[in-house]
């Protein structure tokens, strides 16, 4: 082991202890309720960053996570976990480019064996995890709700992984069947899925009930790997400076990423800090878009979620953006009261002095549904090309906000497959399903179905863990 870094972490609310790399991506949410972020950006050679247009992604994404890991681990381990978290994705670029023309390219976040970006960090978390566990000869049970996207990602990173279980609670009967049966088909010993007989933020709730029993989390090793997870951020940075050093003329790229939670777009944020050149990023939201009125007017105040094609993103609350406000002022006393005004009565107005910082880095749009039907169509008659709902509207948002001189690369975060029904019915055309998503339909599904009753729950947790 060379020289190495030691990247403390602190909360955006100012109130929780400090902490290095390994305890954060095990503790998760940090005790006064904040995010944890470094304390601050490294900045990257810009020779060194000039160098990933000849290195492969895994090369660029050890360079890019060197600096917020410390001694815990030695530089042969990291690259050893990055090389074995990328080998079972179906293309050998990881996150491969698609040229639509010399101003428009998607960047392809589906290759994964889930079909969603998330898989990218999922990877890596449960091989990080796994090995200090295994190293401290120690144990985790993970427990996490889903409403698509995360579960499956969770549950293929942590299969046949010996260091821990993890547990999947789903609404029953509210999830596509393809999203089901990509987290019910896995068949390994350590992977619980529970259906609960409610709703997603009755999943939600069970889960924070729980994990609020300190007695009980400590007792039983609990863990999380939700959306606010540090790892999960820094494991997105590599495809920004991937997809950057393909291109040239880097500097005019608008990057327009379908967003929800911010966890995506904000690791572009963070590219930006760390050295890399680029034009601006586009915050494309359907018609919750809560974060696009707030860039707009300062407005961050939560209505009802509606339904839309692009289930993924379909939230009011967007948990990073915490992370971002906190980087626009560095006032956790401000984090501290938006986010109590947010909780008591729905609905916080940014600063100005935040605001305008937030709009020197980014844009933002709304997309429609109709608006996302039509970008779906056009890309299937002009290009051949099938989007999937949530790339669709980051393409529908992009073109609002580039003009011909940018180079618009949208962000295409899941494979067409997985909305299967909603895309089929759009373009009327079904040969873009893969015949893994296929064959999902031909294998036996492994669930228990549990009442929304948390002590129901807690019985198969401890029944399992016993
Ligand atoms: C999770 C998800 C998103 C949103 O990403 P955030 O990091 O939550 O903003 C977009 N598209 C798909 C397909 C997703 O699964």
């Amino acid at each position: 082991m060379t020289e190495s870094s030691s990247m403390i972490y602190k909360s955006t609310r100012g109130k929780a202890r400090e902490l290095g790399f390994k305890d954060v991506i095990f503790e998760g949410l940090a005790s006064d309720g904040g995010l944890y972020v470094p304390s601050s950006w490294p900045v990257l050679d810009s020779k060194l960053i000039e160098s990933f247009s000849d290195m492969s992604y895994q090369e660029i994404a050890y360079h890019v996570f060197k600096p917020y890991l410390d001694e815990t681990i030695s530089e042969d381990t990291l690259k050893e976990i990055i090389h074995h978290s990328y080998k079972n994705f179906t293309n050998n670029e990881i996150t491969p480019l698609r040229k639509i023309n010399n101003n428009e390219y998607l960047l392809e976040l589906f290759h994964g064996p889930t079909y969603a970006f998330k898989d990218i960090a999922m990877q890596f978390i449960s091989r990080i995890m796994d090995y200090y566990l295994t190293r401290d000869n120690s144990h985790i049970n993970i427990l996490g709700a889903t409403s698509g996207d995360t579960g499956s990602a969770a549950i293929y990173g942590f299969e046949n992984i010996k260091s821990s279980n993890v547990f999947i609670l789903h609404p029953y009967n509210l999830i596509s069947p393809t999203q089901r049966k990509f987290m019910t088909t896995i068949n390994s010993e350590n992977i619980i899925n529970i259906a609960v007989k409610g709703n997603f933020d009755d999943c939600q709730n069970i889960i924070k009930e729980i994990f609020s029993d300190e007695e009980y989390k400590k007792s039983n090793n609990l863990g999380a790997i939700n959306s606010i997870n540090w790892a999960r951020i820094m494991c997105q940075i590599t495809y920004y400076f991937y997809s950057a050093s393909r291109i040239k003329d880097n500097e005019n790229i608008i990057y327009s990423v379908p967003t929800g939670n911010f966890g995506d777009i904000l690791a572009g944020y963070i590219s930006k800090k760390m050295g890399l050149k680029f034009k601006k990023l586009n915050i494309a939201t359907n018609e919750n878009n809560i974060l696009d009125r707030t860039l707009r007017s300062g407005d961050h105040s939560i209505k009802g979620v509606v339904s839309t094609t692009s289930p993924s993103i379909d939230i009011q609350i967007s948990s990073n953006f915490e992370r971002l406000v906190y980087d626009s002022c560095k006032d956790s006393k401000y984090i501290q009261e938006i986010m109590h005004s947010l909780k008591k009565e729905g609905v916080f107005n940014l600063s100005e002095k935040s605001r305008s910082y937030i709009n020197n880095y980014f844009s933002s749009d709304t997309a429609t549904e109709d608006e996302v039907k039509d970008i779906m169509l056009q890309y299937y008659v002009d290009h051949d090309i099938t989007l999937d709902p949530h790339t669709a509207v980051g393409v529908s948002c992009g073109k609002k906000q580039s003009t011909a001189n940018d180079i618009l690369v949208t962000l295409s975060t899941a494979h067409p497959a997985k909305f299967k029904d909603t895309v089929s019915k759009i373009i009327s055309n079904d040969s873009f399903i893969t015949d893994k998503v296929k064959n999902l339909d031909t294998m036996e599904e492994n669930m228990m179905i549990a009442n929304n009753n948390i002590e129901e729950i807690k019985d198969i947790i401890n029944k399992k863990v016993s």
